[in-house]
């Protein structure tokens, strides 16, 4: 296998969404051009790492609940980045040491970074795709889901913090229904999206610190991210700021609304 390697090109000279991502997080996976960027974006948005923070905390909660609470034990992890620590398999094999995890990402560099950072539990799995949420069927196809997942089981499809990656002119609404059209019933879908309704002028200017890196985002209201779930139970509490989705308490409170602007929920295909 090593010899049929190829070599990635990291693009250490461009900024890249996840590698941003981390070191908005306080990660170790970022190069100059990626703290510049990601300066950038803070400066227009100074809400940024604290939405970077609360994002992690949503993916942390939803996932200990999906296994706790649902009984899920297997996981469909789409958009998955750089995984800064714990990330989603160690959540839930936390919880359940059998847990089967598939995750996907259609950039190389996190792919790089992945293969090193992605170890299962012995008792657990995890697999790693090199694919796009854009092409939902090409994703399906792959031989490692169906190795690692049985699909006549339920599935928790996890898209946090990726669809505001994934304009219009992709459908994006469409790809997800692919995907969830094709998990069995009882299946999940965990969803996470930036929104320009608490403070539209700051995300506007950290989206166009993203695009002026070459990344494409689009940021959705309430109303633009709800069909997101079309077809499918939304349980409680909804649709809802991330920092109001099952709580935990702080000594400190939840930070303002506006510098979290990522909406969060959670539903159950019927
Ligand atoms: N889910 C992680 C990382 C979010 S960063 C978390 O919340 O912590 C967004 C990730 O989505 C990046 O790694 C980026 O490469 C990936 N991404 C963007 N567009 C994508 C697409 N069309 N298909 C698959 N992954 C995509």
């Amino acid at each position: 296998m090593g010899s049929m390697r190829q070599t990635v090109d990291l693009r250490v000279d461009k900024p890249h969404s996840a590698r941003m991502y981390d070191y908005l997080l306080g990660g170790k996976t970022h190069y100059p051009a990626d703290r510049a960027a990601a300066v950038k974006a803070t400066e227009g948005w100074p809400g940024l790492p604290t939405a970077a923070r609360a994002n992690r905390a949503f993916l942390h909660r939803a996932v200990r609940y999906l296994v706790r609470e649902a009984g899920v034990r297997q996981f469909l992890d789409v958009g998955t980045g750089i995984p800064t620590s714990p990330n989603l398999h160690e959540v839930a094999q936390a919880e359940n040491p059998s847990a089967r995890i598939v995750y996907a990402d259609n950039d190389p560099i996190v792919l790089t970074h992945a293969r090193a950072l992605l170890r299962s539990s012995p008792q657990g799995r995890t697999a790693y795709l090199d694919a796009d949420l854009r092409e939902p069927n090409t994703l399906l196809e792959d031989p490692q889901l169906a190795a690692t997942l049985d699909l006549s089981e339920p599935v928790a499809l996890t898209l946090i913090a990726t669809v505001h990656f994934v304009p219009d002119h992709h459908d994006p609404f469409g790809a997800v229904a692919t995907l969830m059209d094709t998990l069995p019933s009882g299946s999940y879908l965990l969803l996470s999206h930036a929104t320009p309704d608490f403070s539209p002028e700051e995300i506007n200017n950290a989206v166009a610190a993203y695009h002026a890196g070459g990344i494409e985002a689009q940021v959705r209201s309430y109303s633009g991210i709800l069909p997101f779930f079309d077809g499918l139970h939304l349980l409680d509490p909804g649709l809802v700021v991330i920092t109001d989705w099952h709580p935990e308490t702080t000594p400190f409170g939840p930070p303002a609304k506006s510098d979290v602007s990522f909406y969060g929920g959670l539903a159950r295909k019927p």
